[in-house]
C-alpha cells in the first residue's frame, strides 16, 4: 500500500459512501466521511429506508475487492427464487438461477442483509484501517472549489479542506445540487406514481419463520403487489407497493380498519400471519421512491458522484446498492489504470471515463428496474409468464453459452447492464415469437422450441 498525502471526502456515510471510503483506505488515502445523520450505533437509525436489501454478484465483487466479503456473508441469508402467491392461497416457486455454482457454491442466490448492519460493517472496516474517521451530524450545505482542493462547508458545523470530493449522498443529493449550478450539468428527477409501506413479519411463538424463507414471496395483484424478504432472525419484512391515487391505491386506505380490509380482500393468506397489522400500519411511514439522472458524474479532476446520487433508480430488480458497489469496483480498476502509485497522477481523466463507463448503465438499470415492477407485479402470476420461463430456462441450460437469462445476467453477472439490457431485448423479442405459436403450451417441452429460440438467436447475430 501507497502512502499519499491527499486527502479525501466522502460525503454521504450510507451504503455507498461507506464502502467507497474503506476501498480508498485500502489504497493508503486518508479519508474524512460526513453525514448529516447522528451516529446510528447510538441512535439506531438506519437512514429511513428500507430495513433489508439483496445482494447479487455486483455487490458481492465489490465487497470481495474491499476485503469483507466474508464477513457480510455471515451478516447474510440465500434467497434462491420467488415464491408468489395467488389469491386463492396457492404457491409457486420459481427460482432465480442455478441450483448449482455461484459465488459461495450454494447455487445461483441472491442474499438478504440487514441494511443497518451491512452499513455498520463497513463503516467500522473504514475506521479499522486508522486512516478513515467518520464525522456524524454534518450536513453538507455547498462545496467550492480552490486552485489546491476542494472547501466543503457544513453551515454552523464549519469549513473542511479536501483535496477531492465524493459525493454518496443518495438520491437527494447535495453535492449533485451543487453540481447542477455548474455549466453543462443535465440533470432530471422523478416520482414513481406508487409509494411504499414496509411491515414486519414477525416469528412465530418459537423464533421460526413463519412462510418458507429459501424464497422472495410476492403476492402479484397487477398494478400493485405485496412483497416479503427473510431476514436472518426468523422475520420477514414486507412492502406493499401501491399507487398512491386511484383503484387500490393509499389513498383509500384512509384508515387501519381499512388496511384490514384491504389485505382481506387482496392478501387473505397473509392476514392470519400478521396480528399487530393495524398497528404497525398506523406507525409505519409510507414513503415515495424518487428516480434521479443526470450527466456527468463528476466535474473535473476533483469531484464525483457515486451511488443513489449519481442514479437513483427504483428498487424492483434489487439492484440499486448492487449497482453503487459496482460504481466502486469500477472506479477502482480505474484508479490502477490512471493514477500513480502515490495517487497522483490523471485524475480528470480517470473521473471523465468513470462517468462515461457508468452513465449509460446508470439509465439502463433504472430502465430494467421499470420494466421489473411490471413483471413482479403483474406477469408472476400470469402461467403463460411462468409457462415462457420454465421454457426460458431449458433454451439456458441446454446452451448456456448463448443464452443468458436477463434476470441472471443482471443479478448473477459483471455484464454491463447496457449490455445486458440489449441482449435481454433481443431473447424478449424471440420468445415473445416462439410463445406465439398457436401450439405452445403442447409443445412446450419439445427439443424443437430450444432449436427455434436458438436458430432465431442466430439469425440475428
Ligand atoms: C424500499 C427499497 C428497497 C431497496 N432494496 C434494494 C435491494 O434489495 N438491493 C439493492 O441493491 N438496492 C436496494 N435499494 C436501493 C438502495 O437502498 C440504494 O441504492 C442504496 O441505499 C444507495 O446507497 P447510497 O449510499 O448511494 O445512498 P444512501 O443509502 O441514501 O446514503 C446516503 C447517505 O448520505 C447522507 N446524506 C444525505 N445528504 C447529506 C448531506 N447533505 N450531507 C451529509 N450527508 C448526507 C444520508 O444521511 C445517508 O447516510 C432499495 C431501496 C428502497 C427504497
Amino acid at each position: 500500500m501507497s502512502e499519499t498525502r491527499e486527502r479525501i471526502a466522502v460525503v454521504g456515510a450510507g451504503l455507498v459512501g461507506s464502502l467507497w471510503a474503506l476501498m480508498l483506505t485500502r489504497r493508503g488515502y486518508t479519508v474524512d466521511i460526513f453525514d448529516r445523520r447522528p451516529d446510528p450505533r447510538t441512535a439506531g437509525d438506519v437512514g429511513g429506508r428500507s430495513i433489508n436489501l439483496a445482494l447479487s454478484e455486483r455487490g458481492w465483487k465489490a465487497l470481495d475487492l474491499a476485503g469483507v466479503q466474508d464477513e457480510v456473508r455471515e451478516i447474510s441469508m440465500p434467497v434462491k427464487g420467488r415464491r408468489m402467491h395467488a389469491l386463492d392461497g396457492s404457491l409457486t416457486f420459481q427460482p432465480y438461477g442455478r441450483a448449482e455454482g455461484g459465488r459461495f457454491g450454494e447455487g445461483e442466490c441472491i442474499y438478504s442483509v440487514a441494511r443497518g448492519s451491512l452499513n455498520q460493517l463497513l463503516l467500522e472496516a473504514a475506521e479499522k484501517t486508522g486512516q478513515a474517521q467518520v464525522h456524524f451530524n454534518h450536513k453538507l450545505e455547498d462545496y467550492r472549489q480552490d486552485d489546491d482542493g476542494v472547501t466543503l462547508n457544513f453551515g454552523a458545523g464549519g469549513e473542511r479542506k479536501a483535496d477531492r470530493l465524493f459525493g454518496t449522498d443518495g438520491a437527494f443529493s447535495a453535492v449533485r445540487m451543487r453540481m447542477m449550478k455548474g455549466d453543462r450539468f443535465d440533470a432530471s428527477q422523478e416520482y414513481l406514481k406508487h409509494g411504499y409501506k414496509e411491515l414486519e413479519l414477525k416469528p412465530d411463538g418459537q423464533g421460526d419463520f413463519q412462510l418458507p424463507s429459501d424464497g422472495l414471496h410476492i403476492w402479484p395483484r397487477g398494478h400493485f403487489m405485496l412483497m416479503a424478504l427473510p431476514n436472518p432472525d426468523g422475520s420477514f419484512t414486507c412492502t406493499l407497493f401501491a399507487p398512491f391515487e386511484g383503484v387500490d391505491s393509499f389513498d383509500e386506505i384512509v384508515d387501519s380498519d381499512a388496511a384490514l380490509a384491504y389485505f382481506e380482500k387482496h392478501f387473505p393468506d397473509f392476514v392470519p400471519l400478521m396480528p399487530d397489522l393495524k398497528a404497525q400500519w398506523d406507525s409505519h411511514p409510507l414513503s415515495s421512491l424518487a428516480m434521479v439522472k443526470c450527466a456527468p458524474w463528476h466535474e473535473n479532476d476533483r469531484v464525483a458522484l457515486v451511488g443513489d446520487s449519481a442514479h437513483a433508480i427504483v428498487p424492483f430488480y434489487g439492484q440499486g446498492m448492487n449497482c453503487g458497489f459496482e460504481d466502486c469496483t469500477v472506479l477502482d480498476g480505474l484508479m490502477d489504470r490512471f493514477l500513480d502509485a502515490d495517487g497522483g497522477g490523471h485524475w480528470g481523466e480517470m473521473l471523465a471515463q468513470y462517468s462515461e463507463l457508468r452513465k449509460a448503465n446508470g439509465d439502463a438499470i433504472l430502465e430494467l428496474a421499470l420494466r421489473n415492477f411490471i413483471e413482479m407485479r403483474d406477469l408472476t402470476g400470469d402461467p403463460m409468464f411462468l409457462l415462457q420461463k420454465r421454457i426460458e430456462g431449458r433454451i439456458a441450460k441446454q446452451h448456456p453459452d448463448q443464452w443468458v437469462p436477463l434476470y441472471s445476467q443482471v443479478t448473477f453477472t459483471h455484464i454491463d447492464y447496457a449490455e445486458a439490457l440489449k441482449r435481454g431485448n433481443r431473447q424478449r423479442a424471440i420468445m415473445h415469437q416462439v410463445m406465439d405459436r398457436p401450439d405452445i403450451e403442447n409443445v412446450s417441452d419439445s427439443p424443437e422450441i430450444v432449436a427455434q429460440a436458438i436458430a432465431l438467436l442466430q439469425e440475428g447475430a
